[in-house]
């Protein structure tokens, strides 16, 4: 029986072990515009963000591959995002000292345009806060989650990954 890997007894996925099993986007590609990424490391049968792909920026031979994708393909509409029944797409896309992240939110309340929010990494734990730039609910996206860009600072930008509405 093969070993299990750190991230699925940990639970979640570090950026260095993420980018030891995907390449990583340049910081020119970065720069230039959003790019989608995928945290799917695990040999599942799903493919719903390859077929949504208007681009066929996804590679993946078969449904039980990860997915890969050509970051010179993607276009960035973030349907893969939308898609993604396991919340493991992201996109990213540097503008100056922030990055704009782009992120599914199962969580209620769901955060309005313009709010600022308390950002969470990888374990759930507040690293900062940020605003929120676009929000489309889910009756607007093509899977069942609403999804968000947020501005956080850019050296965040591998380690938020979740926002908490705090009001009042
Ligand atoms: S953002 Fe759009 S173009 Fe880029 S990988 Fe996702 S579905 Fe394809
Ligand atoms: S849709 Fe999500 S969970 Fe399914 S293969 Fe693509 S990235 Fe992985």
């Amino acid at each position: 029986m093969s070993e299990v890997p750190p991230y699925l007894q940990r639970g979640y996925i570090t950026p260095e072990e993420l980018f030891g099993i995907i390449p990583k986007p340049s910081e020119e590609r970065l720069r230039a515009r959003p790019v989608a990424v995928p945290e799917c490391p695990q040999e599942i049968p799903c493919a719903p963000c390859r077929e949504v792909c208007p681009t066929n920026a996804i590679s993946m031979p078969t449904p039980n591959d990860i997915p890969i994708v050509d970051y010179e393909k993607c276009i960035g509409c973030s349907l893969c995002v939308q898609i993604c029944p396991g919340l493991a797409f992201f996109m990213v896309h540097y503008v100056g000292d922030k990055a704009r992240i782009t992120m599914p939110h199962e969580l209620l309340p769901l955060p309005e345009k313009g709010e600022e929010v308390v950002l969470l990494n990888r374990l759930g734990e507040p690293v900062g806060k940020g605003r929120v730039l676009t929000v489309v609910p889910r009756e607007k996206t093509k899977g069942d989650t609403p999804i968000i860009t947020v501005e956080v600072p850019v050296e965040l930008a591998w380690d938020v990954r979740a926002v908490k509405v705090v009001r009042g």
